[in-house]
Formats: structure tokens, C-alpha cells, sequence
């Protein structure tokens, strides 16, 4: 059974890389009908909140990748930590440390100026006789694991193929520290071991961090879990992507009117491919997500791709599934107030027409404005091109016959336009587009006849009426 976690630090959101590595978690775990899990390591009390806790909750819940299990925190098991350490101790594979760190500081650059390796020199490693626990009691100290110094690692990444480490290159690394509580490498291999992890999935800044992994794992009995390094994400200009290329939190994407499913579409393909196909269910994902896609090369964050694929994602979704998702928009961009009760059908209506225009909700919320308001503001170049003297006639003669109209639907409009334009022996533009600027206050919309429905009888006339007003005033 597959089992993989996700395992954030919580000092900082949810960001687009720790999102990817999420997100590759779950489709791994998916695919292969394993397990989820959701492990919080707040272990650095000092760089942990709460509040980033819940933003990383609250960023893997908007996106849809639900955990199974979880979510764990690191700082509820400091005791099983504790108890794996001294178990290590009594088993001889790690030992109590009496270095202090100014010994340990001016041993180092001892050493550096020697031209040997800064790594902690064995000190403490075989002290006979030193180390046993009530010594330890009275005196906090550290716990180091041993090592091995001779031969290699193998690390057999499902990704990166093969990569060897010297194992002389390795630090005795402390796992436990003075002050009682573990270090990192000590506190993923533990947890791992512990809920039972098969396949480590995360970023290639843990590489490093491998074979170190891999001998605690060794030490605990435990079979090395297969690892999965996932090259970085870096901006534009190829250095590791930060807020200089852009918004980096995933919650910034959902303020910004972007659709949960076209950033995961966006954030799966950093990385993965499936033949040219751009676009994915989440259904398909699961399907197809296996590691020989996964590219060994960093990959580029392209924050024009993604707006092209939530415009797409915009345009496949359902409206009244739209109508939802822009509410909060309509209220953020003074469109509607808090609370203010729209007609969804009517909503939906209108955002048919308005789907193929909006890259996002933002976008949506702000085409929906002309729809909704209840003052039509001219654009000035707009008004002075057509609402004028030529058109003032046209538009009275409209506004008699709409007054008269009970069916208010495009096929009458069209027919009265129709009248109209053919008696005068103009153009439809002459007419549609004087109606255009009344109804939106611009020259770009939908067809007029979709915009007069939608706005409906008793807006149109209004609007009508204020721009024969205008041009009277103006002429
Ligand atoms: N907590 C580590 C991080 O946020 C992840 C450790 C791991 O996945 O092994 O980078």
C-alpha cells in the first residue's frame, strides 16, 4: 500500500512550491489508491504559527487536495522522538555529546585552518564508559548519530536515477539537542518510520539531506522508503522563484480570481508532462500521474501560461457554478454590497455572455458591472463619438418602441432593430452602437441584443432615456 505525506514547516503560506509537492503527494497516493497523509513540522518553535498552521490547511483545502490522514504535528511527539533516541543510544548507534558549542566552534575552525573538514570530529563517539543515562540527567546534552564513515549511499531517486554519496562526507549529526529537543533529519525519518511512509516525495533542495536520512532509517530497522526529488521552480530569469516573479502564495491566486483547478492544472505540468495535452481532469490526473513524466530539469513559472489556463478554465465551467465563485468579487469590487440578494439564474445568465471575455473572476466581476449597476458612467471618447446628435433621434425612436414591448427577448429586439435600421436605411452599427455605449457606457460588449435582455426592460428605458438626456444637455 502506498503511503506518501506532504510534510510543510508552517513558517511561511502555502507557496507554489510547497503546493506542487503537495499536489504530486496526492496524485501519487490517488493513482495508486494509497494514503495521504498531512504532517505539520512545527518543530522550530520560533519560525512556526498558528496562523501560517491554518493558511497551509486553508490553501491544500481551496485547492482540493484532501489528506487521509492527519493532519499530524511534530510538536505533540516530542516524547516518541525522545524515546527512539535513547533506544538508538542503548543499541550503540548514537551517543551523548559533551561538546559545548564553543568547544565545538573553535575546534571547527581548528580544523578549517588545517585544511581538514569542518564535520564534528568524533569526540564523544568513543568515550568509554561515558554516556550512560543517569550521567546524561544530570547534565543536558546532546545525542549524536553515528555515522557510518566508510563506504557509500546510494540514493536510487525515482526521478534523479542514481546518485552516489561518500559516506565520509557525513556529519555525526546531532538528532537530539541539549536543550531536549530533535533536530530535523532525525524527526522525518522517526515520523516516517512511524506512520509507515513508502515513498518520500519532495523538493530537490532535500537531496542533501538523503543519505543522512538513510542510515537513520537503517539504524531504526526500517525499510529505506523510495524517494522522489522534485527539481526546483525558479522565475523567469532562472533563479529560485520569489515574490520578484510575481505573486508566490497560493492564496494570493484565489484573490486574484484564479480557479482552484486551473492552478493545480498549471502547478502539475511544472514539472510533468503527458504528450502535449494541456489541459486535465482532475480525473485524468490521477489517471496518468506517474514519475517517468516528471522532467529531471528545474522548471520555468510561467504566470501568463497560468492566466491563459484560467481563462480556459473559466470558460469550460459551468455559469452557475461561476455565479458562486464571482459573488465575493461583485462585493470586493463595490459592484454589489455585502449580503445583496442577485438572482442567480439571472446571474448565469449573464456571465454566458461574458465567459470568453474574462481571464479571471476579477475580470468576470468587473464585466458584470455595466449588467448590474444601477448608473451607467460614459466612457468620455465613447460618448463623444456616438451619443450625439445624429444618433439622439434614433434612440428616441427606440425608446418609444421598447416602451411598447411586452416580450422583451433577443428575437423581438432583433426584429425591432431590424425595423428601424431598414426605415432609415442605416447600418446596424449606427444604432447598435449608440445603444452600446447607453446600456455599458463603452464601445466592447456582448451582442446588444443579449445585453438589452440581460439588463431587461426597465434598466434599458432608463439608460435610454439618461442618454437622450446627455445628448440634449451636450447639444
Ligand atoms: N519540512 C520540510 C520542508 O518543509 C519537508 C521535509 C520532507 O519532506 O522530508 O521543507
Amino acid at each position: 500500500m502506498v503511503r506518501v505525506r506532504f510534510a510543510p514547516s508552517p513558517t511561511g503560506f502555502l507557496h507554489i512550491g510547497g503546493a506542487r509537492t503537495a499536489l504530486f503527494n496526492y496524485l501519487y497516493a490517488r493513482h495508486n489508491n494509497g494514503v495521504f497523509i498531512l504532517r505539520i513540522e512545527d518543530t522550530d518553535r520560533t519560525r512556526s504559527t498558528e496562523e501560517y498552521i491554518e493558511a497551509i490547511i486553508e490553501g491544500m483545502k481551496w485547492l482540493g487536495l484532501e489528506w487521509d490522514e492527519g493532519p499530524f504535528r511534530q510538536t505533540d511527539r516530542f516524547d516518541i522522538y525522545r524515546s527512539y533516541a535513547d533506544m538508538l543510544v542503548k543499541e550503540g548507534k548514537a551517543y551523548y555529546c559533551y561538546c559545548s558549542p564553543e568547544e565545538l566552534e573553535a575546534r571547527r575552525k581548528e580544523a578549517i585552518a588545517q585544511g581538514k573538514s569542518p564535520k564534528y570530529d568524533g569526540r564523544c563517539r568513543n568515550i568509554e564508559g561515558r554516556g550512560t543515562r543517569d550521567e546524561r540527567q544530570e547534565k543536558s546534552v546532546a545525542v549524536r548519530f553515528k555515522m557510518p564513515q566508510e563506504g557509500q549511499t546510494v540514493v536510487d531517486d525515482l526521478i534523479k536515477g542514481k546518485i552516489v554519496f561518500e559516506n565520509n562526507q557525513l556529519d555525526d549529526l546531532i538528532i537530539m539537542r541539549s536543550d531536549g529537543t530533535p533536530t530535523y533529519n532525525f524527526t522525518v525519518v522517526v515520523d516516517d518510520v512511524d506512520i509507515k511512509i513508502t515513498h518520500v516525495i519532495r523538493g530537490d533542495d532535500h537531496l542533501n539531506n538523503t543519505p543522512k536520512q538513510i542510515h537513520i532509517y537503517k539504524a531504526l530497522g526500517y525499510d529505506i522508503p523510495l524517494f522522489a526529488h522534485l527539481p526546483m521552480i525558479l522565475g523567469s530569469d532562472k533563479t529560485r522563484l520569489s515574490k520578484r516573479h510575481g505573486a508566490t502564495s497560493v492564496m494570493a491566486y484565489k484573490d486574484m480570481g484564479y480557479l482552484p483547478d486551473a492552478l493545480v492544472n498549471y502547478l502539475v505540468r511544472l514539472g510533468w508532462s503527458y504528450g502535449d495535452q494541456e489541459i486535465f481532469s482532475r480525473e485524468e490526473l490521477i489517471k496518468y500521474f506517474s514519475f517517468e513524466n516528471v522532467g529531471k530539469a528545474a522548471a520555468i513559472f510561467n504566470p501568463e501560461k497560468l492566466l491563459w489556463l484560467n481563462s480556459q478554465y473559466i470558460i469550460n465551467a459551468p455559469a452557475e457554478k461561476l455565479a458562486e465563485l464571482v459573488i465575493p468579487f461583485l462585493v470586493k469590487e463595490n459592484i454589489i454590497s455585502e449580503g445583496q440578494d442577485l438572482n442567480k439564474e439571472w446571474l448565469s445568465k449573464a456571465i454566458k455572455t461574458l465567459k470568453e471575455r474574462s481571464k479571471t473572476l476579477i475580470e468576470l466581476a468587473n464585466s458584470l458591472r455595466y449588467y448590474i449597476a444601477e448608473e451607467i458612467e460614459y466612457d468620455e471618447k465613447a460618448k463623444a463619438k456616438f451619443l450625439n446628435e445624429k444618433s439622439r433621434d434614433l434612440l428616441i425612436e427606440l425608446n418609444d418602441r421598447l416602451t411598447s414591448v411586452t416580450d422583451f427577448s433577443t428575437q423581438e429586439l432583433e426584429k425591432i432593430f431590424k425595423e428601424i435600421i431598414e426605415k432609415h436605411n442605416i447600418k446596424l452599427g449606427s444604432l447598435a452602437q449608440p445603444v452600446r455605449v447607453a446600456m455599458t457606457g463603452g464601445t466592447e460588449s456582448p451582442g446588444i441584443f443579449e445585453v438589452l435582455e440581460i439588463v431587461g426592460k426597465e434598466k434599458v428605458l432608463k439608460r435610454l432615456e439618461k442618454a437622450i438626456k446627455t445628448i440634449a444637455n451636450t447639444f
